[in-house]
Order: C-alpha cells, then structure tokens, then sequence
C-alpha cells in the first residue's frame, strides 16, 4: 500500500512510538500528578519528559506553558475561547494596552484559507456578535503580511492565522507578522497543525503567543494528543474545569500552567509515544525532515503538472514551492474527486483523501468548493518508490478516457 494520507495523519507510527505507548500502559500505568508512590512519580516524570521535549521544540521559554489537549481543534478552541469570550475583559489578552472594562465587543483577525478547526469556533463566536476580519488572498492561498496587519483595529484581540493550509499547502507570513502584532499588543494564535515537526518554529523569534500542534501528524505521536503552546504571562479563560491533583481544597481552578488548563486524567500513553516521536523528530532534524518531503513532493507535484488533464492547486512549482507543505492537490477532468480517491484506493492500493478536508474556505478560495479535490500528502515514512507508484498510477489513470473510470471501471467496483 501507499500511504498518501499524512496530512490527516501520520501512518505508520515509528517503532520507538508504538514501544512507548505499550510501555506506558504495561510498566507506568498509574495516574501522573496524583499520588506520591513510585509508579506515580514515575507517570509524571514521563508527562514532564515529554512535555520539555515540546518546549526544546518550539523554543517555548518555560515548560509549564506546555498544554496537552487531545488534538490541535482542542487546543485551537482552548485559545480562541479563552481569549476571546464575550463579557470577558479583552485588554487582559493584549500585553501593551492598559485594562479596558468587560465587553461583548470584541475583533479578530484570520486568513481566508483556515481549516474548520479555526474556522468553525470563530463562527461560532461570530454569532455571539463577535466580529471577524477573514483577510483575502490569491487564488493559490497567498496572503500578503501587510493586509494581515492592515486588517487589526485597535479593538482586535487576537490573529489567528494557519501556518500552512492543509489544503494547498501554502504556509503564511507567520515570522513576518509576528514581531509586528507583538508590538502592537496584539496576541497571534497559529495553528501548525500541518507544519510541526518538518517546518522550524521559534514561538519566540517568531512571536507567537500561542501555539497549536496535533501531536499525531509530523510530530508521530498517537491520536488523541494535542498541545497548546502558551507565552507567559497570557491570561486565558478556561474550557474545562476540574481535578488537577493540585490545590484540590479550593473550588477555583489553579491559575497556574499547565494545572490551570489539564483538568482530569490526561492521556498518559498517548503523551509518551508523542514523546517518542519527538525523539525521532529531534535526532533527524527538522530541517533535514521537511527538506526530505519537499522534495518528494516536487518530484511528485512537477511529474503530474506535465500530465495533461491533470490541474494541481495551491503556490505552483516556481513560485514558492519550497515554501509549501509537503502535499499536492489535484483534479483530473471529468472524474469526481470520490471517485478519483475510490480508483486510486481499489485499483492502484493508494490511500489518499478526497473531498473538502474539513476546510471549505481554503476550497472557496482555489474555486474547488463544489468539486473538492484529491489530496496526496507526504510523510515520514514515504519514499521515492512511493512517488514512482503514484505517477505511474495518475499515467494509467490519464491513459483512458475519464468516462472509463466512472461507467466501466464503477460497473466492475460497484460497492
Ligand atoms: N488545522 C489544520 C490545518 C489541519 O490540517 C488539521 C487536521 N486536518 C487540524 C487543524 C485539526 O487537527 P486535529 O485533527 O489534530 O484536531
């Protein structure tokens, strides 16, 4: 099989990923933070391990501003919502302006191409009457960093920008941004989801006041772990409340991090196989990973764009690909993105994803709304033999007429 699908998730998971998963539910298996006995300390030692490695990652300057979630969603909705609830005070999030009374007004700024992850809890807020400035780009995702900057108002509370589209791959102006809305006072929350592990990230150099990672994509780790990267100082309103296994005699939650934002048993298994695929992240490099699947997915990505009746989307092969995250979207004339995914899956054991990718804005920008597209994405674990198969198998697929694969070809595969 071809596993073309890394965008969703990260597939196969490393060994050293898969063995400390297993050792944290055979050997540690007792609660972290929760009792004074050995097995204990030894569950918070690991969550601690883990949670450094984070740090070191991204250059966070504290760890304790590390927050396990269970996905990138939960840590984008932990940030939009703590900092951005009506009736809260929206100077406590801005580190420049002087406290303002509480308001039911508040502005937020994000890009146009932003998966429902980010999209969908600011319409969420948006119809709580907060206002939203989506900032336009090019068909191809582009976004200019002086209308992002353009775009915030004295009142805006937060950016929220995607660091690459899961869609079309293009990575936004993130570290030329950063430094500028830090001086301004104004808080940017990034979603790396797709970026984490294969692209560098200094939330410092980068000024980014927080920071949401799936640890199941690049980073390797399982599903169900997710982190939240805090800058100190920021005050954010809670989602969850409860145990902690810290200051259990108040009925307030602890202010302080990571307690204040980790209510209830997390998930230490899923927290030490990421660990572990931080491990593998650290001793291959970022650097030396991302520049791996770049060019994979040049070669993949210049390959197809030669095939007639083929179109790719998001930044073309000149213009900024090196930019790009490592997937390729595409069409082939006259077959349905489904079916395309359906063929490649039945006839050529390719696993891609079709459809709209739970990001329809990025799709209402390249124009594909209604159609959706066919998403190859590149990981860890992909090789040049894999690149070949796929080429190979978009030439057979362009070798016949379109009307082949969806009468002939569906009449043999009915379901
Ligand atoms: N943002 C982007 C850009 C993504 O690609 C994804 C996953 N497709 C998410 C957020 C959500 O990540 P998770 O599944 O870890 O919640």
């Amino acid at each position: 099989m071809i596993y073309l699908d890394n965008a969703a998730t990260s597939c196969p998971k490393p060994p050293e990923v898969v063995e400390a998963v297993a050792q944290a539910l055979t050997d540690v298996c007792a609660n972290p933070s929760r009792g004074a006995y050995e097995l204990s300390l030894q569950a918070s030692r690991d969550l601690l391990h883990t949670r450094q490695a984070l740090a070191r990652l991204f250059n966070v300057p504290d760890a304790s501003g590390v927050i396990f979630t269970l996905n990138a969603t939960h840590a984008l909705n932990m940030a939009i919502k703590g900092l951005v609830a009506p009736g809260r005070d929206p100077g406590s999030a801005r580190s420049s302006s002087s406290k303002t009374e509480a308001t039911d007004r508040f502005h937020v700024v994000t890009s146009s191409i932003e998966h429902n992850a980010v999209a969908r809890p600011l319409a969420a807020l948006e119809r709580r009457g907060v206002e939203i400035t989506r900032v336009g780009c090019a068909s191809d995702g582009t976004t200019d960093p002086d209308d992002i900057l353009a775009a915030v108002r004295p009142d805006t509370a937060l950016v929220v920008l995607t660091h690459a589209s899961n869609v079309l791959g293009t990575v936004l102006p993130i570290a030329e941004v950063g430094p500028r809305l830090r001086e301004r006072g104004v808080p940017l929350l990034v979603d790396a989801a797709q970026t984490a592990g294969i692209f560098p990230i200094d939330v410092q150099a980068m000024s980014i006041a927080l920071l949401a990672v799936s640890g199941h994509k690049s980073l390797l780790g399982p599903q169900g772990v997710g982190v939240l990267c805090m800058a100190p100082g920021l005050e954010l309103d809670t989602l969850v409340e409860g145990g902690t296994g810290s200051r259990s005699e108040s009925l307030e939650q602890p202010t302080t991090c990571p307690d204040r934002f980790e209510a209830g048993t997390p998930n230490s298994p899923g927290i030490a196989g990421l660990g572990a695929g931080i491990g593998v992240v650290e001793r291959e490099g970022v650097f030396a990973r991302g520049t791996r699947e770049i060019a994979l997915t040049r070669r993949l990505r210049d390959s197809l764009e030669g095939f007639e009746r083929i179109r790719t989307y998001g930044p073309a092969s000149r213009a900024g690909q090196e930019d790009a995250a490592p997937l390729v979207s595409l069409e082939v004339e006259g077959v349905p993105s489904g079916h395309l995914a359906r063929v490649l899956d039945k006839e050529f054991n390719i696993a891609v994803r079709a459809g709209l990718h739970c990001a329809p804005e990025a799709h209402r920008v390249a124009g594909t709304l209604k159609t959706g597209l066919v998403r190859l994405s590149i990981g860890h674990a992909t090789t040049s033999a894999d690149i070949e198969g796929a080429i190979d198998a978009f030439e057979e697929i362009i070798s016949k007429p379109a009307s082949y694969w969806t009468t002939e070809w569906e009449g043999r595969h009915a379901r």
